[in-house]
Parts: C-alpha cells; sequence; structure tokens
C-alpha cells in the first residue's frame, strides 16, 4: 500500500478529535479516517444532554461556551461561523463576589477572556459541525470504547474492545484525550492498566515513552454538575437576573462550593440552569457519579440513588444560598423540586499545567500522535488549546506520514 492509501484511526470525537479530521481532509489526507468514540455522539466535554421525550429540552453540561483569548483564529473558524455552528456569545456575564455577596458585571476568568464563542444550537454541535466539513471522508463510530491498543509488527496498530475482538486496523492513531494513556483510566473504568502504556512496553520508542510519563504526570480538576430545568414561570424570574453567565470569584467559590452558573433560556419559555461545584466540592464527592453518565453506564455501575440524590439536593441548597439576595420564591421552587433535577460529575473537567509539551505530540517511529486540550501550548485545558493543538497536528502528520496535502 502506498502512502497515500494509509489508514488512520482517531480515539475521541471531542474538540480536539473532530478538529483534527476537519483539518486533515482540508489538508488533503488521502486514506480513510476511522473516529471512534464511547459517547452516543461527538461532543466530549463539550457535550449537550438532551433528552428523547423532550425535544426542545437542552443543558450544555460540559463547557457552556468557548473564548478565543489568541489574537490569530484558528484555520477552521471562519467556516463554523459561515456554516452558523459557531457564534458570538452575547449574554451577560457577571462575577460574584463572596466576600460581599456582590454582582459585578463582566469577569477576568481566563475562562471569558478574548472573543467570546457558542454553538448556538448546543455546544455539542460544535464538533457535529467539524465532523460535517470532513464530510463522507470520515466513518464514525459512537458507542464504541477502544480498549485494547496492540501494535502490529509492521507498523500500525489494531484497536480491539474489551473482549478482545478487533475493531480496527489503523497505520497511524491519533490518542485525543489522556484516557487511553493516563493511570486515572484504572480508577474511572476499572482497568488493569492504561491501554497505551502496555502498547509502549512492546515498542520501546523513547519519544513515547517519554510522552507517556510527561501525560501521566497531568492532574485534572473535577465538577459535579447540578443539572435544572424550570418551568416558564420560573425562567421568566431566572431570565431577569442581570446575568445569563454567572462567575464565582476564588472567596464565593470557598464559599458557596460553586464556580458558575449558566441559565439557557429554551425555545418553549422553560429554561435549563446548570450550576458546576468548585473543585474541593467535586474532590469530596467524586465517587458520585450521576446515575446518566458515560461511565456509569459503561461501567454498569450499581445505581447510587440516595448518595445521588444527597449530591444534587446539596447542590440545590448551594445555588440558593450563594444567590439568596435575588432569589424569588418561583426561583426556590424550581430548585426544590425534586423530579427536575440531575447530577453529572466530570471526573476530569480541566487539566492543570504542565501538560504535554507539543513537541512530543507525534511519536513518529510509533506512528502515534496525541492532541487535546492537556498538550501545552496557547488555550491550554479550553476549548481553544484542544481545536489548536489538533490544526497543528493535522500538518504535522501529514508531513510525518509523507502524504500529498492539498
Ligand atoms: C464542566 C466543564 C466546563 C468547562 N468550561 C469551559 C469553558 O467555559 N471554556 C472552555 O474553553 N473550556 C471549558 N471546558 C473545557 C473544555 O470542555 C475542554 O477543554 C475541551 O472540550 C476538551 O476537548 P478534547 O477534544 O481535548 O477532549 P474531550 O472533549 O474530553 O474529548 C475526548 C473524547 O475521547 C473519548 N474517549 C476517551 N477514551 C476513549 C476510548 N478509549 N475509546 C473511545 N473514546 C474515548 C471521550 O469519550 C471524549 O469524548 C469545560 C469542561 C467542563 C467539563
Amino acid at each position: 500500500m502506498g502512502a497515500q492509501g494509509q489508514r488512520l484511526a482517531v480515539i475521541g470525537a471531542g474538540v480536539a478529535g473532530c478538529a483534527l479530521v476537519a483539518r486533515l481532509r482540508q489538508l488533503g489526507w488521502p486514506g480513510p479516517i476511522t473516529l471512534w468514540e464511547i459517547g452516543r455522539g461527538p461532543g466530549g466535554r463539550t457535550a449537550s444532554r438532551r433528552s428523547r421525550h423532550d425535544a426542545d429540552l437542552r443543558f450544555d453540561h460540559g463547557a457552556p461556551l468557548l473564548n478565543l483569548a489568541v489574537a490569530e483564529p484558528p484555520l477552521l473558524l471562519d467556516s463554523l461561523l459561515a456554516a452558523g455552528a459557531l457564534a458570538p456569545f452575547e449574554d451577560p456575564v457577571a462575577l460574584l463576589q463572596g466576600e460581599t455577596q456582590q454582582l459585578l458585571a463582566g469577569c477576568h476568568d481566563p475562562l471569558v477572556q478574548g472573543r467570546l464563542l457558542i454553538a448556538p444550537d448546543g455546544m455539542d454541535r460544535l464538533c457535529a459541525a467539524m465532523l460535517q466539513m470532513a464530510d463522507e471522508g470520515v466513518t464514525a463510530r459512537f458507542g464504541q470504547l477502544v480498549r485494547h491498543l496492540q501494535p502490529r509488527p509492521q507498523g500500525g496498530w489494531l484497536l480491539q474492545d474489551a473482549d478482545g475482538a478487533l475493531l480496527g486496523e489503523a497505520d497511524w492513531l491519533v490518542v485525543s484525550s489522556t484516557l487511553p494513556a493516563h493511570p486515572r483510566s484504572r480508577l474511572v473504568l476499572g482497568w488493569d492498566e492504561a491501554p497505551l502504556r502496555r502498547a509502549a512496553a512492546a515498542l520501546g520508542d523513547a519519544r513515547l515513552n517519554h510522552a507517556l510519563e510527561r501525560i501521566a504526570a497531568i492532574r485534572t480538576e473535577p465538577r459535579s454538575n447540578l443539572l435544572v430545568v424550570c418551568d416558564a414561570a420560573a425562567a421568566a424570574a431566572w431570565a431577569a437576573l442581570p446575568f445569563r453567565l454567572l462567575e464565582f470569584d476564588a472567596a464565593a467559590r470557598q464559599r458557596f462550593g460553586l464556580s458558575r452558573l449558566r441559565i439557557l433560556p429554551l425555545g418553549d419559555g422553560r429554561c435549563t440552569l446548570v450550576a458546576h461545584s468548585s473543585t474541593v466540592f467535586a474532590t469530596e464527592h467524586l465517587s458520585v457519579y450521576g446515575s446518566r453518565s458515560a461511565v456509569a453506564l459503561l461501567q454498569t455501575l450499581p445505581p447510587r440513588e440516595v448518595e445521588e440524590a444527597e449530591v444534587i439536593q446539596r447542590l440545590a441548597a448551594m445555588v440558593c444560598d450563594a444567590l439568596e439576595p435575588w432569589l424569588t420564591p418561583a426561583m426556590v421552587a424550581s430548585l426544590r423540586r425534586s423530579d427536575n433535577r440531575q447530577l453529572m460529575r466530570w471526573g476530569a473537567a480541566f487539566p492543570l499545567p504542565p501538560g504535554l509539551p507539543p513537541d512530543l505530540m507525534l511519536c513518529g517511529l510509533s506512528r502515534l500522535a496525541f492532541c487535546g486540550d492537556y498538550v501545552s501550548g496557547p488555550g491550554f485545558g479550553r476549548v481553544e488549546g484542544a481545536w489548536r493543538s489538533a490544526e497543528r497536528l493535522a500538518a504535522e502528520l501529514i508531513d510525518a506520514a509523507g502524504v500529498r496535502g492539498a
């Protein structure tokens, strides 16, 4: 097989994986690309939770927006804006000061610096739009966990499921999540060892070993998020607040146990609220997954209804405390109802620096590469970093694989 037919497998359909395949197609990667993703659709941490029974319902329960803090725009940006997949985020942002419990208009948090953007139809639609840009050149395999990775003797990779059954074969592999390489997969998924670490032992590639060491050292901040749907009467009161995105300063995080609150009006007059916990709160409640989270479904964990209800109850009480000066009875009622609330626990919401040095993204000898928000550089730990790392890797892969770029 010539260089032009080389098959690429990409693990992860978050921003990094989706931006990578979109950019590779723009650059003219000629071979087949397969994208593997545990989730039911694209999005990763730019996720939206929807309901089969309620077409209007939507929670953007991961990143509620994205920001471009570096002046030079990512290369895919114009096409995404032109397609309406991204639009300026124009909702009012405020900061809650913990010491005084007062609101300040605007905020200097790194997550709201620079150019603010939103995917108007749901944050998950950003990744979907990136995949559309790659067109039929990509086969997406959703709902599929890649459990084992075996290097082939002649180079390239075999991908296997939990039973060892072959999922696919590829000449190049890109891993856009730390999970297949990080010891936390033992905790999260109960694996005996992260698949890439086992594979690396057989490869003896010093560069890959170095990259894996750096990835293994990356620590992350968790979040426990409360998801609430409010009926039209309560939604009108929530909409009257002087913000749609509320950031908590350090004192407010400590005092109320929350880091931010997003109010999202729905098309039918209702709204959804997503309250993001502080790191400290999420760390204390790390073992309580939302029963609808991918990890709980994957591990078929026994339901922990009592603990989950307690965490939900505490988060709702924390929102009541933090917003006490502004709450109306309808708003309090919407927070106290137990049939409209869910929990989403993000075990690794934000990577902490230092991340993977960009010069270790590509391990040519092993035909393996990394991208994602955990690669250090502009936008580290945010959507911007995931996106930029993918665009950079696309150009490097075209060179390394020796394929003809457009
Ligand atoms: C609550 C929360 C709030 C946030 N707020 C902001 C914000 O305001 N602004 C901002 O810029 N960023 C924010 N972020 C961070 C932002 O969401 C991430 O930086 C970005 O989405 C990361 O994209 P990624 O593609 O690197 O990783 P991910 O989105 O994590 O994608 C990796 C994908 O790989 C999949 N995967 C992993 N292992 C396997 C496997 N073995 N087999 C198959 N699939 C696999 C995962 O399911 C996942 O979908 C927030 C994150 C969270 C959780």
